[in-house]
């Protein structure tokens, strides 16, 4: 089952918009695609660009796949040039998915249709279809490592924590968040984890640009604060960069290592999992996501009705948008060396 997310005023709707039958007189093969991805904060990222590339072109069409590392300006440019150039399909990875409402609607009223790829569009009607990983069972998944590592490598609680969120300009960020408090809140509530700094909202938790220094420099604030004579048994991490940041801090604090979740699957977070420091990942094949935006956009081009697999979770404040969600899954110790079958990059480093 797809759990509901719950961005902030933006609930989980009880009506389905219907349809996705967007798009049903095509287009020519050869058009434009434009791809608008964020900055490079992690592997998966500088991994679409590749794959949109290769992927798009041997489908036939021209792809537009921009980088956006100077900012949300930069993003709104790009935007606007892809629209220029009579890109069909526009599919939006937003580095602040509530920036764009001018662009995308400059991109809708020339005729494309837009796709929100792994971050939601707020506040926007001008998003036709979401294609992404099931972002509130990822922070679920994480939340019940958390609370599994503890209890397999700390023994018997109650057991110190800290919380770290993504940056607030990702949608995704909070949904994350929220998908890991759902399994932790109640355990913070009956005692059985203790949050020492008391930093238990997102907004206390949040690292901004997803940036590893900016973790690290709040790890280092937390435990000269708050574990100078106590242990740090367990950290909630939304992502693997975040992760290593944590445990570079740890270490240099010359702690005993937390109990660290993470996402992605980045090479050097597998490796550490596989040398025993950070405890779990979670698996977002790149592939199956760029390959399933890619069937969309080929079903746009043939005039085809979309495949969508949720109707009424992702409500970005103005619209619910039809989703094509896809399954996380978690990794740790017990699981990496056969997590990646298939996979080219991390097979052989975990065989
Ligand atoms: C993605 C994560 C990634 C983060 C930072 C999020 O929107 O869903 O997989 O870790 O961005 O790049």
């Amino acid at each position: 089952a797809i759990a509901a997310l719950a961005l902030t005023g933006c609930g989980r709707s009880e009506t389905s918009t219907g349809g996705g039958t967007e798009g049903a007189s095509g287009f020519e093969q050869d058009s434009s695609i434009g791809v608008a991805l964020p900055q490079k904060t992690s592997e998966n990222w500088v991994l679409a660009e590749k794959l949109f590339n290769e992927g798009l072109t041997e489908a036939g069409f021209k792809p537009d796949v921009q980088f956006a590392n100077g900012g949300v300006s930069e993003q709104q440019n790009q935007i606007s040039a892809m629209v220029t150039k009579g890109a069909k399909v526009i599919i939006v990875g937003a580095i602040d998915g509530s920036q764009l409402g001018t662009q995308l609607k400059q991109a809708k009223d020339s005729g494309a249709t837009i796709i929100a790829y792994d971050r939601l569009l707020l506040n926007t009607e001008n998003v036709d279809y979401y294609v992404a990983y099931d972002n509130f069972k990822v922070g679920e998944l994480q939340g019940q490592a958390l609370l599994e590592g503890l209890k397999e490598k700390k023994g018997e609680g109650p057991y110190n924590i800290e919380l770290f969120a993504g940056s607030p300009d990702d949608a995704n960020a909070k949904v994350f968040f929220d998908g890991a408090m759902s399994v932790l809140k109640p355990k913070i509530d009956d005692g059985t984890l203790k949050v020492l700094s008391g930093q238990t909202s997102f907004e206390q938790a949040v690292t901004q640009g997803w940036k590893a220094e900016n973790a690290q420099r709040r790890a280092d604030t937390l435990l000269t604060g708050s574990y100078s004579s106590e242990s740090l048994d367990g950290v909630l991490s939304p992502n693997d960069t975040l992760a290593r940041a944590v445990l570079t801090s740890v270490k240099a604090a010359g702690k005993e290592l937390p109990v660290v979740t993470g996402q992605d699957s980045e090479v050097e977070s597998v490796k550490s999992i596989m040398a025993g420091e950070q405890y779990s990942t979670i698996n977002k094949d790149t592939r199956k996501l760029v390959e399933h935006a890619i069937t969309m956009v080929k079903d746009l081009q043939a005039g085809n009705e979309l495949e969508i697999n949720d109707e009424n979770s992702y409500n970005n404040g103005v619209k619910t948008v039809p989703a094509y969600l896809l399954e996380p899954v978690i990794v740790t110790a017990a699981n990496v060396k056969t997590a990646y079958e298939g996979d080219p990059v991390l097979e052989p480093i975990t065989k």
